[in-house]
C-alpha cells in the first residue's frame, strides 16, 4: 500500500504533467506496468503515473493476478496497447497459463485487452449485461466518423446475472464474483479472493477524483450507493479493497466517502427543490469543502472536472427520479 505521502507526491507529479499529456493523448510505450503482493499467490498490475490523460495517478485500469499450479485467473483487461506489458508483468510471476479473465465492468481501461487475451486461449467471464453492451456497434467517435468495429473475440464467453456468485476453486482459492446491481455501471462485478481476504471492488469507489457514475451505460446513483454499503457488509475490518483505481482502501474508508456522496446529493436534492438549473447548481460549487481531500477532483474529465461530471450526474439522476 502506498503511504498518503507517496501518494500526494504522485498526485503533484501528476497534476504538474496533466496539461501537456490531454494536450497529447496517451502515449502508450511510455506505460509501464507495476507490480504489487497482496497475498502469496495473489498480485495488483498497474499502469504507471503521469501518462493516461483519464487516469494520471496510474495509467489505465488496475489488474489482479491470482497465480498457482492450476494457471492463471485475472481480472480485468487493461489497454489493449498495454497486453504486451501486461503479459511480461504475468510472466515475471509466473509461467503458468493465463485461464480465466474476469471483467469487473465494460470500460475499455478493464476490457481493450479482452480480445488478445482471448486469442491466447482465456476464457472471458462477465455479466451479461456487459457482454451486451460489447456487442453493441460503438458510439461515434468525436469527429463524427464511426468508430472501428469491434472484434467479437472481445466478447465474455461465460456470463452470469445478479444471482448469487459464481465461485471458481482455483490454485488454493475460492474466488466469488459477485454481481453488483446498476452502480458505475449496468454490469459491475466485484472479485472477492475468500483465503487472501481481499475483494477487488471495480470502479463505483475511487479516491482520485470524484465518483463517476457511467448513467450511459447502465449506472445509477442509488446502484453505487447500494455497492458501497454491500461492500461493507461482505468486508471484514482488515480486508483489503482493491479499486480499479486509485490507492487501496479498507472497510473504514467507505463510510466518509459514501457520507461525501451522500452529503452532495442532500445538496443538490435542495437546489433542484428551490427550482435551480443545472448551471446555477454547477456554479455553488457544492463540493468545495471535499475539494481539498479528493485528489485529482479538479481535473478535467469530461465536459469539465471531475467535480462537474459528479454534479451533472447527481442532478441529472435526482431530476429524472432516480
Ligand atoms: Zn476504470
Amino acid at each position: 500500500m502506498k503511504s498518503a505521502m507517496q501518494f500526494s507526491l504522485v498526485v503533484s507529479a501528476a497534476a504538474a504533467l496533466s496539461v501537456s499529456a490531454w494536450a497529447q493523448g496517451t502515449d502508450y510505450s511510455k506505460i509501464e506496468i507495476l507490480t504489487d503482493k497482496i497475498a502469496p499467490n495473489l498480485y495488483m498490475l498497474s499502469g504507471s503515473a503521469g501518462v493516461d490523460p483519464g487516469h494520471q495517478d496510474a495509467a489505465g485500469g488496475r489488474i489482479g493476478v491470482l497465480a498457482g499450479p492450476d494457471g492463471i485467473f485475472m481480472v480485468d483487461a487493461q489497454y489493449a496497447q498495454l497486453t504486451d506489458k501486461v503479459v511480461a508483468a504475468i510472466r515475471r510471476i509466473s509461467p503458468g497459463p493465463i485461464r480465466f479473465l474476469v471483467n469487473t465492468h465494460i470500460h475499455g481501461d478493464h476490457t481493450a485487452g479482452n480480445a488478445n487475451f482471448a486469442k491466447m486461449g482465456v476464457t472471458i467471464f462477465a455479466r451479461e449485461e456487459l457482454r451486451e453492451g460489447l456487442a453493441r456497434p460503438p458510439a461515434p467517435l468525436a469527429n463524427g466518423n464511426p468508430a472501428p468495429a469491434r472484434d467479437p473475440a472481445a466478447l465474455p464467453v461465460v456470463t452470469y446475472g445478479m444471482g448469487g456468485p459464481v465461485k471458481l476453486h482455483v490454485n488454493g482459492e475460492i474466488v466469488d464474483l459477485i454481481p453488483v446491481r446498476a452502480a458505475h455501471t449496468g454490469g459491475d462485478t466485484m472479485i472477492k479472493f475468500e483465503n487472501a481476504d481481499a475483494i477487488m471492488i471495480g470502479d463505483f469507489y475511487r479516491n482520485y477524483g470524484y465518483p463517476f457514475i457511467d448513467t450511459n451505460n447502465g449506472g445509477s446513483l442509488k446502484g453505487a450507493l447500494e455497492a458501497l454499503d454491500a461492500t461493507m457488509k461482505l468486508a471484514g475490518p482488515n480486508t483489503k479493497l482493491i479499486p480499479g483505481h486509485g490507492t487501496l482502501i479498507n472497510r473504514a474508508d467507505i463510510v466518509p466517502y459514501r457520507d461525501m456522496i451522500v452529503a452532495v446529493q442532500g445538496k443538490v436534492q435542495q437546489m433542484i427543490a428551490q427550482g435551480k438549473t443545472l448551471q446555477e447548481v454547477l456554479a455553488a460549487k457544492v463540493t468545495a469543502s471535499y475539494d481539498a481531500k479528493v485528489p485529482g477532483g479538479l481535473l478535467p474529465a469530461g465536459a469539465g472536472t471531475s467535480a462537474d461530471r459528479f454534479v451533472t450526474m447527481v442532478y441529472s439522476q435526482l431530476k429524472s427520479g432516480k
